[in-house]
């Protein structure tokens, strides 16, 4: 490992990633460079930050609760005319169906929004590991930039899974039409679209083999095909 190259190896060192000989020579290394310094605590704040974003899953209780009356609803028996007692059972039996129809839509509705809570929190975790699988790669290497006007766009590209981990943080805030997009520049210098951002950003983008720089522009909302110069960031990844 050369010299230069030390200065890579910040996102495997958050995940513990790396082999135990580089990780004491990357230890040494953060006695004396505050640049790697800074970035480890900031990416480890990403992962903090990544981590609390997973919100509870729904009590196990309330799913019970929407089965049961879904299960109860099952067995109220259809109403088949007949017998001396008809019209009573059939308004004792309407009555129950109703009763629990009312019950399960109401318990439904409070399931309705713990499984989308259930569901965000799946998103969450998946996110959390595709972040966590690209610094985890032997080759990731972590390069950053200031953002013109403030802020600052790390990023953690790994050749080897074609993706990159993108970190904005402490961005501007932007007019309410406009957009932070991302950018993968070729090395025919053609621009990218990776993706829009409204602010502060852990993501994982893709396509990152073979690009020469990142780049972050401001753009009319919902983004645009060909970045808006000059660009706020860019960032060499080379
Ligand atoms: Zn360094």
């Amino acid at each position: 490992m050369t010299e230069s190259d030390v200065h890579t190896l910040t996102g495997p060192f958050v995940l513990d990633a790396l082999p135990a000989d580089e990780r004491a020579r990357f230890e040494q290394h953060l006695t004396e460079c505050a640049f790697c310094t800074t970035e480890v605590a900031e990416l480890r704040e990403a992962a903090v930050r990544l981590a609390t974003q997973v919100a509870a899953p729904p009590p196990p209780a309330l799913k019970a609760d929407v089965m049961s009356a879904i299960e109860q609803i099952r067995q109220v028996p259809p109403l088949v005319p007949g017998g001396r007692n008809e019209l009573a059972r059939r308004r004792l039996g309407r009555r129950s169906v109703l009763a629990l129809a009312a019950a399960a839509l109401a318990v439904a509705t409070t399931g309705g929004i713990a499984i989308d809570q259930y569901r965000d929190k799946q998103a969450a975790v998946q996110a959390n590991e595709r972040v966590a699988a690209v610094l985890a790669e032997p080759d990731a290497r972590t390069v950053h930039g200031p953002v013109n006007g403030g802020g600052q766009a790390t990023v953690v590209v790994s050749a080897r899974a074609d993706r990159a981990v993108v970190v904005l943080r402490d961005l501007p805030e932007l007019p309410a039409d406009r957009t932070w997009q991302l950018w993968l520049i070729d090395p025919n210098r053609t621009a990218h679209s990776v993706g829009l951002a409204g602010g502060d950003l852990t993501t994982v983008v893709n396509g990152s083999t073979g690009k020469i720089a990142f780049g972050l522009t401001i753009e009319p909302d919902g983004g645009s095909p060909a970045p808006t110069l000059p660009a706020a960031a860019m960032i060499p990844m080379t």
